[in-house]
């Protein structure tokens, strides 16, 4: 079983309108409610890929309530540590062509929230074979809490693929026991590093060189990917596809490289897998969701070459 992480999940909302008002009242007919955080689409696309998946995390109030219901209606398995604060909802405006969000930080965790977690994420790894782990931390949490559940998991031999920026990836990076694979795309990446999103393949290439990087496959949206696999390079080329909405693809790519590796793949056809599930997720309307039936076609068209 995959044991997918979402430490601050959300209930999104999207409103749709005609035209936008400031300081004014804004009616809104067309209302769409999800069970939202990157953890939650990863979890959606394993069960969709047929491999057992548990989502978890933390969660609280009626809004984590609802992401709960959403969870049990879609058939994914879930356990969440209730806590005392809400769960947060984030509201995306869709008006004139351009979208608007209110994002909320979510709620606070205490002290004895955070190690209640940490012991429960122990307990659930007991059955686990891989972990994922996505999105932000949410506030109260040290931002060495991610490095904390790598090494509990590293310590019980499980796998994990970490997919967080900023100072939390930092912290998980710089520690000696390491993630088996972290997923930044180029701008978390240049982040991290400190360099311009655009640098081309052989500079990213050679960032890659750093001793803290050892499993590393960097999103490049429409170009693919560039992999580090301990010393062996690759560079994952794509087809040209219709994108219909890439919210979510990167999620998508966690979910295949977490099943592939579940299913002890060979290093090209987990990086294959991964750039499939992450094109198919681009070309629905929903966020985390892929049409099953069109990976075979897919697959076949992404293209893994070992570079020097
Ligand atoms: P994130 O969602 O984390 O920003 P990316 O945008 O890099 O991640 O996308 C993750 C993966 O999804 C890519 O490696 C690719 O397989 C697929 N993807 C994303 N955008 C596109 C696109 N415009 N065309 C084709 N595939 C895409």
């Amino acid at each position: 079983m995959i044991l997918a992480v979402t430490m601050n999940p959300s209930v999104d909302i999207s409103y749709a309108v005609d035209r936008f008002k400031f300081d004014d009242v804004n009616r809104v007919e067309t209302v769409r409610k999800t069970a939202g955080g990157k953890g939650l689409n990863v979890a959606r696309v394993i069960a969709q890929m047929e491999e057992e998946v548990l989502s978890t995390g933390v969660l609280g109030g009626t809004i984590g309530d609802y992401i709960v219901q959403e969870l049990n209606k879609s058939n994914i398995p879930n356990d969440f540590l209730k806590i005392k604060n809400e769960s947060r909802n984030c509201i995306a405006i869709i008006h004139e062509g351009m979208q608007t969000e209110i994002l909320e930080s979510g709620p606070t965790l205490s002290k004895e929230e955070g190690t209640a977690f940490l012991e429960k994420f122990e307990c659930l790894l007991t059955t686990a074979s891989l972990v994922t782990i996505s999105g932000s931390l949410p506030k109260g949490l040290p931002t060495h809490y991610y490095r904390k559940m790598v090494e509990i998991s590293r310590n019980k031999g499980k796998p994990v693929i970490v997919d967080s920026s900023g100072e939390s990836l930092k912290q998980v990076l710089i520690h000696e026991k390491k993630p088996f694979a972290i997923k930044p795309n180029t701008a978390e990446l240049s982040q991290l590093l400190d360099f311009e999103a655009e640098a081309g393949i052989i500079d990213l290439k050679q960032m890659l060189n750093h001793e803290i990087f050892k499993g590393i496959v960097v999103s490049m949206g429409d170009k693919g990917a560039l992999v580090r696999h301990w010393d062996d390079y690759y560079q994952v080329t794509i087809p040209k596809i219709d994108v219909v909405n890439p919210v979510g693809s990167g999620d998508a790519t966690v979910a295949g490289l977490a099943v592939a590796l579940n299913r002890n793949q060979t290093v090209e056809s987990v990086l294959k897998t991964a750039m499939t599930t992450g094109m198919l997720n681009t070309m629905e309307a929903v966020t985390g969701f892929i049409n099953i039936n069109k990976y075979k076609q897919y697959f076949d068209l992404v293209k893994v070459e070992k570079i020097d």
